[in-house]
């Protein structure tokens, strides 16, 4: 009947995917990374996939789910971590990486574009016209842009530019409510903190204004250190010091390189490596810095886009935690910010306490204040739920930051604001409750009954 009555609204019964395996692959994002959202999300899927091609296709479908009490969960490309994607009560997955158009890149460095739009698609658009994105995850070639602003935080270019919520990156997006009658609404300024990381819960985002950064040409480089306080100490030179133009600076302790099958020939046997993408201009005197330090650069060579081989950010940011996972199921991750002052001693309080059940990938990130910051996505090596938790509250207990990878909602994720503007947006654009239910437990909806629950 659902399935029947949206072949009949969008008259494309192409768009309307009902196959099982369809379905149930069209449901299903990176939730199992975490051995705890793994058992916890298994199962569940949507009734049927839409795939709109316009925000009026967007709005037919939600006031036919409002009326019909239908949940509707967005998907971008399905590679949220933390099972964001993943409908938790059947009804409807609508998927919007069909509404993949760029509208326009502007003069002044602004991209404008539909929220199905890849963000690789987009960089490379951008570099054409002498732009580039401020930052992007390193799973740019596949994410979209909409996915990115409800699930994701930022990545390579962070400790440039900071996340995707700092500095007017976003400069506005355009949401669909889920009302009886839906509205089109544009959030402009601080007004987009309201839908931004809200895991598609408070509105659907049809539209999109990311500003850019002016184009670097770039060097890819990676450089191995004896142990991994040298690596850090200049992981950490080049990333705070404001001289560098850099886009990422990623370090791995030892044995975490050795994961990265396709470029082992760059990571010589126990050595601590340094990736980093650094502009061309400065690679003389950056190969020097790295020689002084006792580094040894064993690859360097122009970054010619995304299909550059080796593509170095194919093993930063969370793609470390792919690698380390397919050699070995155990493990899992965290994600944490330290201390900028207490940052050493709070890596040895962690070896001390936990061994190397924790193994050190760091990444750097200017946070809001412009002050670049350590941050971290450790590798763990997963035994118990229990044993996790004990990890997380260490961590907080001595001012390590952890934004819980292993959680389902929005509020725990540690990503939630604490004036509550994404939960006061779902009171107003989604009053019954229907986008991506059970997604923010804190809201409580005006007492619909969700239709098609499993
Ligand atoms: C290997 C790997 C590496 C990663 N690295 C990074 C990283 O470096 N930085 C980072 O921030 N993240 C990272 N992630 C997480 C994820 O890739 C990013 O968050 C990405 O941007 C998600 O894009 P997507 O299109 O796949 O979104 P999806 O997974 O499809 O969706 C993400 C969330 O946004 C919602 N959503 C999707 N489209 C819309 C829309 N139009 N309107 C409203 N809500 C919407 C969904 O409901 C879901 O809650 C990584 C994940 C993996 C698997």
């Amino acid at each position: 009947m659902l399935a029947e009555d949206l072949t009949a609204l969008l008259g494309d019964s192409s768009r309307v995917l009902t196959a099982p395996a369809v379905v149930e692959r069209l449901s299903k994002d990176f939730y199992w990374y975490s051995p705890v959202l793994r058992p916890a999300l298994e199962g569940k899927r949507a009734d049927v996939v839409v795939q709109p091609v316009s925000v009026q296709e967007v709005r037919d479908v939600l006031r036919y789910c409002y009326r019909h009490d239908v949940p509707v969960t967005a998907r971008g490309a399905g590679t949220g971590n933390y099972g964001q994607a993943i409908p938790l009560c059947g009804g409807l997955v609508l998927d919007l990486s069909r509404m993949d158009r760029v509208a326009e890149i502007t003069a002044d460095g602004v991209a404008v574009c539909e929220p199905g739009v890849r963000l690789g698609v987009l960089e490379t658009a951008a570099r054409e016209q002498g732009w580039e994105l401020r930052c992007y995850p390193s799973t740019i070639v596949k994410a979209t842009v909409g996915g990115f602003l409800g699930g994701g935080s930022g990545g390579i270019g962070s400790v440039m530019h900071g996340g995707l919520r700092d500095f007017g990156t976003v400069r506005a997006l355009e949401v669909v409510t889920m009302e009886e009658e839906p509205q089109v609404h544009l959030h402009e300024g601080e007004a987009v903190h309201e839908i931004l990381h809200a895991w598609g819960t408070n509105g659907i985002i049809t539209k999109i204004w990311l500003t850019l950064a002016p184009k670097v040409e770039w060097t890819q480089a990676a450089v191995a250190f004896d142990s991994f306080v040298e690596a850090f100490d200049f992981s950490e030179r080049v990333a705070c010091d404001a001289a560098w133009t850099k886009r990422l600076v990623t370090s791995f302790e030892w044995p975490i390189p050795q994961y990265f099958s396709p470029v082992k020939t760059i990571c010589p046997e126990g050595k601590n490596m340094i990736f980093f993408m650094i502009a061309t201009e400065q690679l003389g005197d950056f190969r020097l810095a790295a020689e002084k330090a006792t580094g040894t650069v064993t690859y360097s060579g122009a970054y010619a886009g995304l299909k550059a081989q080796p593509l170095l950010s194919d093993y930063t940011w969370n793609h470390t935690t792919l690698w380390a996972i397919k050699h070995d199921e155990a493990y899992t991750y965290l994600q944490c910010g330290f201390d900028p002052a207490r940052v050493r001693e709070q890596m040895v309080l962690l070896r001390d306490r936990f061994g190397n059940e924790i193994l050190f990938h760091m990444e750097f990130m200017k946070n809001g204040q412009g002050r670049v910051v350590p941050g971290a996505i450790p590798l763990v090596r997963f035994t118990t739920e229990e044993r996790l938790s004990e990890m997380i509250r260490i961590c907080r207990e001595n001012g390590i930051f952890v934004a819980n990878p292993h959680v389902n909602n929005v509020e725990d994720g540690g990503r939630y604001r604490e004036d509550h503007v994404q939960l006061r947006a779902k009171r107003r654009y989604d009053p019954k409750g229907l986008l991506n239910p059970g997604k923010m437990p804190s809201f409580e909806p005006e007492g619909a009954e969700l239709a098609g629950s499993r």
